[in-house]
């Protein structure tokens, strides 16, 4: 071996945690490593955590690692919050934790929305966290994009997470592109996502090059742009010859302006549309649509066409041209009246 590999190899054991293998390879091969080395590295094992190899490493090395400055390290792994690292070093120096020190830790832990560690901390003081930290801790999850971890939050708070929240999350899901929780949280708010933050998500998967979650973004976009579609009313002014094939009786509709109390000569238009409206947000459409065919007042004869289809009805006097038009006969339950939303 040339020394520069030797001392690379050297380095690795070192950085690995192994430093009896390092101090045997260089009293083997001469290769240097100084007290101050291995001190420094010692330093950085207690710093990661690796107790066990700090008591091993000082150990081969001959340096004395006092219980104190152990038992030192332990505070600090609790003061960083690093729960796994603090109980696996009170077991191998064999000294309890501090109880009431963890109690707070482990409310930190949930307000920082770290559950995991949050929960080791509480099952090491044999406590239930409490529900309504578990809920800001589970919120906070759902700010960071976690839904796994807000929904575990919930789930022991025992409280289903609220729609809202399932949709902040779902949004930072898409925006740092991750596309499977995102639209997990959005499934569970029972919501859509808009197209355009599945097409961000789509983006940012491409930027990473994870093509497969990038196609789950734009397929997903996609479905979104044809419901919408699917969704959106298509009013059609119908002709005389289609009303026949239509079969339905418009004789006796019993109309009557309520402007002159004229009920004969009123003319009558008739629409097809393509679905009921359902919203308030639909009958402000439909009243949009029906405007540009310049129809102020209309009826809608709810799914008479099939495939929940409407007929609209329009009627304008034919004496004094209000379109102020009225059932005054008729089963009035068959109709729904859409009035003109005068603007005052
Ligand atoms: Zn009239």
């Amino acid at each position: 071996m040339t020394d520069e590999k030797v001392a690379a190899y050297i380095k690795k054991c070192l950085d690995a945690g192994r430093m009896a293998e390092a101090i045997d390879t260089s009293r083997v091969t001469g290769a240097p490593l100084s007290k101050e080395e291995l001190d420094g590295y010692i330093r950085k094992y207690l710093e990661n955590g690796w107790i066990q190899k700090a008591i091993d490493g000082a150990k081969a090395a001959g340096i004395e690692l006092s219980k104190d400055v152990l038992s030192g390290y332990v505070d600090k792994y609790l003061e960083k919050e690093k729960i796994y690292s603090a109980v696996d070093a009170s077991r191998i120096i064999g000294i309890p934790l501090p109880k009431e020190k963890i109690a707070v830790i482990a409310k930190e832990c949930l307000r920082k929305g770290k559950i995991a560690s949050a929960l080791e901390a509480y099952k090491i003081i044999k406590e239930k966290p409490p529900q309504e930290e578990l809920i800001i801790c589970g919120n906070i999850c759902f700010k960071d994009g976690l839904l796994a971890d807000g929904l575990e939050a919930y789930k022991l708070a025992n409280m289903a997470p609220p729609e809202d929240e399932l949709v902040i999350c779902g949004n930072v899901c898409f925006n740092i592109g991750q596309v499977t929780p995102g639209l997990d949280a959005y499934k569970l708010a029972n919501k859509t996502p808009t197209k355009e933050i599945l097409r961000i998500c789509g983006e940012a998967c491409l930027l990473e090059k994870r093509t497969d979650d990038a196609r789950k973004a734009f397929v997903a976009a996609q479905k979104v742009e044809e419901m919408i579609y699917s969704r959106t009313i298509v009013v059609r002014e119908l002709s005389l010859e289609e009303l026949k094939k239509l079969k339905i009786d418009l004789s006796n509709k019993g109309l009557a302006c309520l402007d002159c109390e004229n009920r004969t000569n009123i003319k009558e238009r008739y629409f097809e549309v393509s679905r009921c409206p359902e919203t308030k947000e639909d009958e402000e459409e439909l009243h949009k649509i029906m405007k540009s065919h310049g129809v102020e007042n209309f009826y809608v004869e709810l799914d008479v066409l099939g495939n929940g289809r409407c007929l609209i009805n329009s009627s304008i006097c034919g004496n004094c041209g209000s379109n102020n038009i009225v059932l005054s006969s008729g089963d009035e339950m068959d109709y729904m009246e859409i009035k003109a939303r005068k603007k005052e």
